[in-house]
C-alpha cells in the first residue's frame, strides 16, 4: 500500500522546497541517490532532509554501503556549508527514524541534519558532563569510556577503524542501545570520509544482526560538539523500535517515556554485546 510520496522520484521535482540562493544555488543537492532537501518543519534555523534513495521501500539489506556513505557525506557537507556561512550555530546533530514504529512520518528512507543553537536536553546534558568530566578527571570521557570498555570487553563489541562500537551500558530504547564512538572527533570539521566509510561497515554489521533478530526499526543519531574544544567526542547510537505486540500493535514507548521521562529496557548490554560480536568478526 502506497499513498502520495514527495520523496519519490517522479515526485520530488514539484513536490519538495529548494534551498534559498544565499545557503545553496544549486537549489538541492545529490550525491548517488542521496537527495537533499531543505527540512519543510524546520525545528532550527538550518535543516536538511537527505532522501537516501529512488525506490520508496528500502528494506535494511538494501540500505547498502553505496547509498548510506553517500547519505551521510551528503549530509555532513551540507552542515560543513552551513558551518561556513553560519558560524553561530554551534552544535551539528543527524537524525533517522526508520520505518514507522520508529516514529518516521514517511517510509520513504531519509535523514534530518541539523546545525543549531539548542541541541536538546539529552545532547546539552552529555555536553556538559563531559566537560565537568575534563575538568575533574583532566581525560576526554568518551575516550576514557572506550579503553574501560575494550578492557572490560564485557559491553566493547568491536572496533572498526576509528570507530569504537559499544553495548551502552544504560540504554535509551526498550531492546538496548549500541553506540559507535569516535573519540578523536571532536567537531564537524574531525569527521573525515574514512570516518564515514568506518560509520557505515559498522552500521552494515548491525543491520545484518537487526534482521536476524527481527528487528525492521530503529532510531539513529550522530552527535558534534562546537569546534573549538576537546572534550566532547562525536557519537553514532541506534536503538531497535518495535510493537510491544502484533494484536494491537501497541507502540513500545509509553507512559515510562511520556509521562515520566524513563527509558526501560529488557535486554542486558552485555548479553547484547555476546550477540552482536559474531557479525563483527
Ligand atoms: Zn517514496
Ligand atoms: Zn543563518
Amino acid at each position: 500500500m502506497k499513498g502520495f510520496c514527495p520523496f519519490c522520484a517522479e515526485h520530488r521535482e514539484k513536490a519538495t522546497p529548494r534551498f534559498t540562493p544565499d545557503i545553496f544555488p544549486e537549489g538541492r543537492l545529490t550525491q548517488g541517490e542521496a537527495f537533499l532537501i531543505p527540512n519543510l518543519f524546520p525545528y532550527d534555523i538550518h535543516s536538511g532532509v537527505v532522501v537516501m534513495s529512488d525506490d520508496h521501500v528500502v528494506g535494511l539489506r538494501e540500505l547498502t554501503k553505496e547509498r548510506l556513505r553517500d547519505a551521510f557525506a551528503l549530509g555532513i557537507g551540507f552542515l560543513r556549508r552551513i558551518a561556513a556561512i553560519d558560524g553561530s550555530l554551534p552544535y551539528h546533530l543527524m537524525t533517522w527514524n526508520y520505518m514507522p514504529p520508529s516514529g518516521g512520518g514517511l517510509v520513504h528512507p531519509h535523514q534530518q541534519y541539523f546545525a543549531t543553537a539548542h541541541p536538546g536536553n539529552q545532547f546539552t546534558d552529555e555536553l556538559s558532563a563531559s566537560r565537568r568530566f575534563a575538568e575533574r578527571c583532566r581525560q576526554n570521557y568518551w575516550y576514557a569510556l572506550a579503553k574501560r570498555e575494550a578492557t572490560e570487553n564485557e559491553r566493547y563489541i568491536a572496533r572498526l577503524g576509528s570507530g569504537h562500537w559499544i553495548a551502552s551500558f544504560v540504554s535509551l530504547g526498550l531492546l538496548g542501545e549500541v553506540m559507535c564512538v569516535f573519540p578523536d572527533v571532536f567537531s564537524l570539521d574531525d569527521f573525515t570520509d574514512d570516518d564515514i566509510d568506518d560509520l557505515v561497515a559498522g552500521l552494515e554489521r548491525v543491520f545484518r544482526y537487526y534482521e536476524d533478530a527481527g528487528v525492521f526499526s530503529f532510531n539513529a543519531s550522530l552527535s558534534f560538539g562546537p569546534c573549538d574544544q576537546e572534550y566532547f567526542s562525536c557519537y553514532f547510537r541506534i536503538v531497535p523500535r518495535t510493537f510491544l505486540n502484533m494484536r494491537d500493535f501497541a507502540p513500545d514507548l509509553n507512559f515510562f517515556q511520556a509521562i515520566l521521562s524513563e527509558p526501560i529496557c529488557v535486554v542486558l548490554p552485555e548479553d547484547l554485546c555476546r550477540e552482536l560480536k559474531p557479525y563483527f568478526k
